[in-house]
């Protein structure tokens, strides 16, 4: 079979599933290669070569050698781990939540540079303390942009009016705001505050968004919002969750 019999990257843990008697599947994230899936030989035994190298949410440096079905970890090395997520319950949730909608939304051999970049800034930003409402709306937000489903908040999707003034409804099933008279019974009222909130969070980093006046009030109305949004695009299966690991 032709191709390279081994290369190496930059990846992200987002998944593990024991194999055999002490391999372990191990699913990640990479920027030129979208998901990859590959195994580590005897990673469980104890004097195990990868160590604590192949720990969820890490950032690693891999080498690995190509295999008929799945390739093999040959190193792995931890550049990066988020410490801080695992001695909180709201802060692992919500890292099992962005591993299990990047598993699902990622496919093996598609580049994913930009959506690497995001996985790799939330995961920072819930080391640092970011949590609850306003973790959890702005990552939604940031993964739909990234994934090219962006809510339309600039003006009304149908006649695009656009003024201070108007009252704006947003509506799931157009993907952004509507006029009064273009929204329909299904639509939800927004404020010009929060329409405004929600551009900001789709366009800058945590770090930036959690200095906003009031931010947690408005992630704490409008999270169900977007949580209608979310799922319409991408599936009801992403709510927060402890179950991703398999034992
Ligand atoms: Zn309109």
């Amino acid at each position: 079979m032709p191709g390279k019999p081994s290369y190496k990257t930059k990846a992200i843990v987002i998944g593990r599933v024991n194999f055999g008697e002490a391999d372990r599947v191990v699913r990640f994230l990479t920027p030129e290669h979208g998901k990859l899936a590959a195994v580590a030989k005897g990673v469980r035994r104890i004097k195990s070569r990868f160590g604590g190298h192949l720990e969820l949410f890490g950032e690693v440096e891999l080498m690995l050698t190509e295999g008929r079905n799945l390739d093999t970890i040959t190193s792995a090395r931890l550049i990066w781990y988020p410490n801080q997520i695992a001695s909180n319950y709201d802060r692992l949730g919500m890292a099992f939540l962005i591993a299990k909608a990047v598993d699902r939304l990622t496919e093996p051999d598609h580049p994913a540079a930009a959506l690497y970049a995001m996985v790799r800034e939330a995961l920072a930003a819930l080391d640092s303390g970011a949590a609850g409402a306003l973790f959890e709306l702005w990552f939604k937000l940031r993964l739909l942009e990234t994934l090219g489903y962006r809510p339309e908040l600039g003006s009304c999707m149908i006649c695009a009016q656009n003024s201070p003034e108007a009252r704006y409804s947003f509506s799931t099933e157009r993907g952004g705001i509507v006029c009064a008279s273009d929204s329909s019974p299904l639509d939800v009222p927004m404020s010009a505050l929060q329409i405004k909130f929600w551009r900001l969070l789709c366009d800058y980093p945590y770090v930036t968004i959690s200095h906003i006046d009031d931010a947690a009030a408005l992630a704490q109305q409008t999270l169900y919002l977007c949580d209608g949004f979310y799922e319409h695009h991408l599936g009801s299966q992403f709510r927060p969750t402890l179950t991703g690991e398999s034992a």
